[in-house]
């Protein structure tokens, strides 16, 4: 029962990612048609995909009072399963609610172990291509919209124009907000491939944060980012 359950609802969400590539395919993607025609990816690195935060690190709290890193995995386990289905190869830094910390007293130290940590399980990988997935927030709460920022490695400006154009050009649109290099981020100053940090949108804003807590919206949301990596990696 359990089984066939889980089985209908993986059914449910292929097909509407099906439908979703054959959208795409209708408005002219490159990138969703070489994977909806089965062609071979050329390039083959691993995806890492990693859900900021997590354990003891809520990170940001939402306006319903929701911690940060639970949106972050959400988000995080969608994209993984949609990049699975397109076949790419992904690892994710976290799995569950967990920070990675090996080291540390304190939150500060174990928060700077756990990056530690997924900075080496990202340096493990063979020029791994890094989606560091997070969300905003501000105290003022009219403020809205996805924004990415980049590693100052190869393609990571790149990738992080292309995201964003994507998230103006679908989920945000109107939004006026550019990609900007990351700075004081310790995860994007170590990385030595191409990288970027995803805010999806803003925990503040009442609106932004109901359709970020949706499953419809994050499918959406996903389903943007792995056609626009798709997309650079072609
Ligand atoms: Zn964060």
């Amino acid at each position: 029962m359990g089984n066939a359950r889980r089985a209908m609802r993986l059914a449910g969400a292929y097909l509407g990612t099906v439908c979703l590539l054959i959208l795409g395919i209708f408005a002219g993607n490159r990138a969703i048609t070489v994977i909806s025609e089965g062609l071979p990816l050329e390039d083959r690195r691993c995806i890492v995909i990693d859900p900021g935060h997590g354990g003891e690190d809520g990170g940001a709290v939402s306006c319903t009072g929701r911690a940060e890193s639970g949106y972050n995995l959400e988000i995080s386990l969608r994209l993984r399963d949609l990049l699975h289905f397109l076949g790419y190869e992904t690892k994710m830094t976290r799995t569950t609610d967990i920070s990675v910390y090996t080291t540390g007293d304190t939150l500060a130290q174990k928060k700077l172990s756990d990056l530690k940590e997924r900075l080496g399980m990202i340096q493990a990988l063979d020029e791994p291509l890094v989606l560091s997935i997070h969300q905003n927030q501000f105290p003022d709460s009219k403020y809205h919209g996805a924004q990415v920022f980049y590693a100052s490695t190869d393609g990571s400006g790149d990738l992080a124009r292309a995201l964003q154009d994507a998230f103006t050009g679908s989920l945000n649109p109107g939004s006026r907000r550019t990609s900007k290099k990351s700075t004081g981020v310790y995860l994007m100053e170590h990385l030595d491939c191409t990288g970027v940090l995803i805010e999806c949108g803003f925990l503040s804003n009442p609106e932004e944060e109901a359709r970020l807590r949706s499953p419809e919206y994050q499918k959406k949301l996903c389903c943007v980012i792995a056609a626009t990596v798709a997309e650079y990696l072609s």
